[in-house]
């Protein structure tokens, strides 16, 4: 008999009803009650949906009003001194009460000031504009600056950075997955408490930079929070709690030796704490611990996990299925053992069929041979990373796409089938059948059963060059001659505020209560003020402002064949923001040409403006390839190389007619190629190399006049230097907001495998609402020319400029543009 269980559900609600509920409370319109309550509504309805489908083993503690990584910080007590110092009054107050009774209301404005960031009087922000503390760390404000954000591990969910030091004072000041755990039981519902492990917390705590000191490490810190760990965890069990699963997803990473030892101390420490005073504690009283691993397999770090005496094991057996195949999975020795079957991370259905023929027979040697006590069959992540439900997409999905979809609802039934085809071992079961039905009919995605262009594979290889005609010193010669642009050029990311005119507008459009001509108009009158403002401000290189566009990847999606979108299906990116990520199903093709007309329509204007002598280049506008596939649900039938090909062949051909119209300099974004690095060390290898190609297949067609720009978001990119220098842009704009001017190292410029394109480290951030100083601005420039020649130092902000108001960015440009004029009369 196999169990089945689900490592995490959705938090926002089949309507977003999360991110309603926590941002009317942000803006005043509702009290905390009504938001916890609000909150544990959602949470009920969860757990109804898991158990309803049949689910033995339903999850609690993975829900969040924010995020799960500030949750623990602030359950432990880690709260950086500048946030101590405002609430003292408060938390003084709190930790006299802690014992006697349930903080968490009075916890909840300090969660959200370390999420937000606070203004020093404390009242509730605007919700649309969270002043996360990322890239202005320094700079003083009448504001605290929230925490940190940080990707969590290689997906788009991006979780918050607790700050440690050697004086935080860990505590248990509040014990949420508890409250929840009785909620759960309140409501007839018996549920596993889910913690986040305490490495992984760790890995993802910095030094606080206010009190950092030299001798102090964050696994100094270890013994101290597993204390706490324990005491969590032995309240579990006083209430109730038979099992409790610690998520330790940094063991799908390479651990270093020194979080590896952190490892293994910690559960030894957990482990002798959980006996500790209970030596006659009989062993089928005490609370068990599952340990899960997730978003690879364990490899090497699986003896760390059979060393210890965790009573179960999870494995995520989509993205790290080489485990079941490990030799040491033989040591199982009594374990509960979790297998994560079905994919967390993407919306295809699963083939449970072809699952179920797969692992049905070895399920029985895992129990007799391996020594697995019992099985459950599970997700492979938690699903806090797909859509809540497909339900309401059918309306409007091509059927064929729509009956391949599953998002978590959907999941968790499959689960649940497995589960019940694996018990009901009669062939001619009726749960068998419904898994066989399902593969037959054509509605799980299958290499063999889609139209797959084999030829799109083989032409870039045969037909398509990915290298430029020449080597970049002989197009920069011939770029410097034809542009002729002073030193030190100035130019933009990309995109000009989204204002609420523009935004208004767009609404009518869709509701159709104005023409498709009335709003092509009013876009167009938009980049001629745009251009006009740009030319006032005189910059050297000009953009067309990306009014049209509320997003980099969705609107390329529209002329590309094999893309689609969805009506609702949100995931969380951050807080209470959420992405509806394309779907990409199908073969990639170029349906007619993105950005040729408006970004014409912007260069003619200039040249109508300054005359054709005089005028200045509007740099066309793209997305990459790699940043397309980061931020869209991809095929999985076949090889993501292959689809970025195609994608990267269908800008190609933008590219392409963009400089057929006289566009002759063009910015290829790819922020996100970063992001999408493996997270084990061996299998970076291939994404490097596919990701760099198809990049270099996007943009390798054009002239050795033609001026190929391209952008990063992301400022510590030693990392992936190699591959910059490979992707062989003409111009590279980048994230320098940290003020960390050690970019590219200096070694790196005098090696042979040196950066030796032209550069705009951006001189502000864009992310903060503070205006840049020409003062502070032109410090910044002096410290880059240390570093790069005036010949290839380029001035621009870090990123786009969509999210600020147009007096902010005609300030900091106005400031930017002097700083370079500034600046020529002495470089
Ligand atoms: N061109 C885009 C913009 O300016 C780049 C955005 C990004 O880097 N995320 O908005
Ligand atoms: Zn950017």
């Amino acid at each position: 008999m196999v169990f089945s269980s689900v490592l995490g559900f959705p938090r926002m609600g089949s309507d977003r009803q999360l991110k309603k509920a926590v941002e009317a409370y942000w803006k005043g319109k509702s009290t905390r009650t009504e938001l916890i309550s609000a909150a544990d509504e959602l949470k009920i309805e969860h757990w109804n949906i898991m158990k309803s489908a049949g689910i033995d083993v339903i999850p609690v503690g993975d829900f969040s009003l924010y995020d799960h990584i500030l949750d623990a910080a602030l359950m432990f007590n880690v709260i950086p001194a500048r946030f101590e110092v405002e609430f003292s009054a408060e938390l003084a107050k709190i930790r006299r009460n802690v014992k006697s009774m349930d903080v968490s209301q009075e916890l909840l404005d300090i969660y959200f000031a370390m999420a937000r960031g606070v203004k020093k009087s404390k009242t509730h922000e605007s919700a649309d504009e969270p002043n996360h503390g990322h890239g202005h760390g320094h700079e003083e404000t009448d504001g605290i600056p929230s925490l940190e954000m940080k990707k969590w591990f290689d997906t788009n969910y991006h979780s918050m950075v607790p700050e440690i030091s050697k004086s935080t004072n860990f505590m248990l000041l509040q014990n949420n997955v508890k409250k929840d755990f009785i909620l759960a039981k309140n409501n007839g519902i018996i549920t596993n408490p889910h913690i986040i492990g305490p490495i992984t917390f760790l890995h993802y705590c910095k030094l606080d930079s206010a009190v950092e000191s030299a001798s102090f490490n964050k696994w100094n810190s270890v013994n101290k929070l597993v204390e706490l760990y324990a005491e969590l965890v032995l309240e579990l069990e006083a209430s109730g709690s038979e099992w409790v699963t610690i998520e330790e997803p940094v063991l799908a990473t390479d651990l270093n030796k020194e979080s590896k030892e952190a490892f293994l101390q910690a559960y030894k420490t957990l482990y002798s704490k959980l006996l500790e005073g209970r030596p006659d504690i009989q062993n089928d009283k005490k609370i068990k611990v599952m340990l899960a691993n997730y978003f690879g397999s364990y490899k090497e770090n699986l003896d760390l996990a059979l060393d210890l005496p965790f009573e179960g094991l999870h494995f995520d057996l989509v993205l790290g299925k080489s485990d079941f195949e490990s030799a040491k999975l033989s040591k199982l020795n009594g374990r509960v053992v979790s297998l994560g079957l079905i994919d967390g991370r993407n919306i295809w259905r699963a083939d449970t069929f072809k699952i179920y023929k797969f692992y049905n027979d070895k399920l029985s040697s895992l129990l007799k041979d391996s020594g697995a006590s019992q099985i459950i069959i599970n997700s492979s992540c938690p699903l806090l990373y797909v859509p809540f439900s497909t339900a309401i997409e059918k309306e409007h999905l091509e059927e064929n796409v729509f009956n391949k979809l599953a998002f978590a609802v959907e999941k968790v039934f499959e689960i649940n089938n497995l589960k019940n085809a694996i018990n009901k071992q009669d062939s001619s079961s009726l749960s068998l059948t419904i898994l066989e039905n399902d593969h037959q009919s054509n509605s799980v995605q299958k290499a063999d059963k889609l139209s797959s262009n084999q030829n799109s594979h083989n032409t870039y290889e045969n037909d398509v060059s990915s290298t430029r005609l020449s080597d970049f010193q002989t197009r920069n010669a011939v770029q410097k001659k034809l542009f002729d642009f002073p030193n030190l050029p100035t130019t933009t990311i990309g995109s000009f505020p989204q204002t609420e005119e523009i935004r208004v507008t767009r609404q009518k459009f869709r509701k159709n209560l104005i023409t498709k001509q009335e709003y092509e108009e009013f876009i167009k009158e938009k980049i001629r003020e745009c251009i006009k403002w740009q030319i006032d401000l005189d910059l050297d290189v000009l953009v067309h402002g990306e009014y049209e566009r509320t997003d980099m990847v969705e609107f390329f999606g529209h002329f590309l064949t094999g893309f689609t979108t969805t009506k609702n299906g949100w995931v969380q990116s951050y807080g209470s923001r959420c992405v509806k990520p394309p779907i990409i199903y199908g073969d990639v093709k170029r349906k007619s040409s993105m950005t040729v007309e408006i970004t014409k329509f912007a260069q003619d204007y200039v040249n109508e403006i300054l005359g054709l002598e005089n005028s200045r280049p509007v740099k066309g506008m793209l997305t990459g390839p790699v940043t397309i596939i980061q931020w869209s649900f991809v095929r999985n039938d076949i090889p993501i190389s292959q689809t970025a090909m195609q994608i990267a062949l269908a800008i190609r051909e933008e590219v392409l007619e963009l400089e057929s119209n006289g566009i002759t300099v063009i910015q290829v974004d790819e922020p996100a190629i970063r992001e999408g690095l493996p997270l084990r060390k061996e299998e970076q290898k291939e994404y490097r190399k596919w990701s760099v190609t198809s990049f270099k297949i996007a943009t390798s067609g054009v002239k050795d006049s033609t001026q190929i720009h391209t952008h990063m978001c992301y400022s510590d990119f030693n990392e992936i230097l190699g591959m910059i220098i490979s992707m062989d842009a003409d111009v590279l704009t980048i994230e320098n907001s940290k003020s960390n001017l050690k970019l590219i190292e200096v070694d790196h410029l005098s090696s042979a495998q040196a950066y030796k394109a032209e550069i705009g480290p951006g001189l502000y951030d864009v992310h903060s609402p503070l205006i840049p100083t020409v003062n502070e601005m032109k410090l910044r420039a002096i410290e880059l020319l240390k570093v790069y020649k005036k010949e290839s130092l380029w001035i621009n902000p870090d990123c786009g400029n969509k999210t600020r108001t147009v007096a902010e960015v005609d300030a900091a440009l106005r400031n930017m543009v002097a700083v370079a004029k500034e600046l020529r009369k002495t470089f």
